[in-house]
């Protein structure tokens, strides 16, 4: 079994420890309800040299909204710890929010621009919450190194411009999204759909798989290609938030120049659950 703590003072005591025998740490921030797609960042911290491996469980009141699915956010936590011993985690850190949050927390970190628009203008405190639990995760882990899934693109690339601005020395991977073998992106979030809704919700799979093709056969109009992409989604799914064309790399949508890489994201709503996902247009998305 992994070792199991619960507040960030017994967390950087075992740390302390590992990088006191010269072991790197790697760390695996999560909200729970674990799936495969968080057991490859498992995998991915390893191969990065991490030798041993902090996997963290909270789900994290501040990156949530009001009217969000806090509470009914599926928790597993028997589950995972059962998961986490398989993969070979040393150390679980599942703090509560109190821990997390004591009375009188008043410190944020904040990204600008990268975090304005796509999940930041549907969600507009979500990243601030997502970036002040990862900074409070990383002091309190002091890792070489943390992976984060590219599932969450702008998640992903929000946390390289914290890293890279406040001179965090934490390598960050970018890990790719793990599929279920009908396309699916998998997500905690998937849970929640009925049979039904789960059938349909492959369509955001289609969907992106046909503009990247298209993509991949020359096409660069982003008009035609996200065309492509909504004829397979709208049908299958209650409404769109977005399916939209950015740079990779600033997730400015502009028209994309020669040698830069295009990223198609979208997010959509199938009953009561919202999913996103994406793909590197030219790509052809992997399957499990
Ligand atoms: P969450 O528990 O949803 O906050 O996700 C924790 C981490 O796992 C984040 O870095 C996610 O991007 C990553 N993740 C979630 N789903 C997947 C997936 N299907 N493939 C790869 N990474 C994922």
């Amino acid at each position: 079994m992994p070792s199991l703590v619960h507040t960030a003072r017994e967390l950087f005591a075992a740390t302390e420890a590992y990088r006191t025998r010269g072991e790197r740490v790697g760390l695996v921030p999560t909200m729970g309800a674990l799936h495969e797609g968080h057991m490859s960042l498992v995998e991915a911290v390893r191969a990065a040299g991490a030798k041993r491996v902090v996997l963290s469980i909270f789900v994290n009141p501040l990156q949530f909204a009001a009217h969000e699915d806090l509470s009914k956010y599926p928790r597993t936590f028997e589950e995972d710890l059962a998961r986490c011993r398989a993969h070979g985690v040393d150390l679980v850190y599942a703090p509560d929010a109190a821990a997390m949050y004591p009375a009188g927390f008043q410190t944020h970190v904040e990204v600008e621009q990268v975090t304005r628009t796509l999940e930041g203008a549907a969600r507009p405190t979500h990243f601030r919450g997502v970036t002040t639990v990862v900074a409070k995760l990383f002091n309190a882990t002091g890792p070489c190194v943390a992976a984060f899934g590219q599932k969450d693109y702008q998640q992903w690339r929000t946390l390289e411009r914290m890293v890279r601005d406040l001179d965090m020395p934490i390598e960050v991977l970018g890990c790719p999204i793990v599929r279920e073998s009908d396309g699916l992106a998998q997500s905690s979030r998937n849970r929640y759909l009925s049979p039904d809704e789960r059938s349909r919700a492959t369509a955001i799979y289609r969907g992106l798989s046909a503009a990247s093709a298209a993509y991949a056969h020359g096409e660069r109009k982003s008009a035609v290609l996200v065309a492509l992409a909504t004829q397979q989604i709208a049908p299958a799914f209650d409404s769109i938030d977005y399916v939209t064309i950015v740079c990779a790399d600033d997730l400015t949508e502009r028209q994309i120049e020669a040698g830069e890489d295009a990223q198609m994201l979208v997010a959509a709503r199938i009953g009561k659950t919202r999913l996103i996902d994406n793909a590197r247009l030219g790509q052809v998305l992997v399957l499990r």
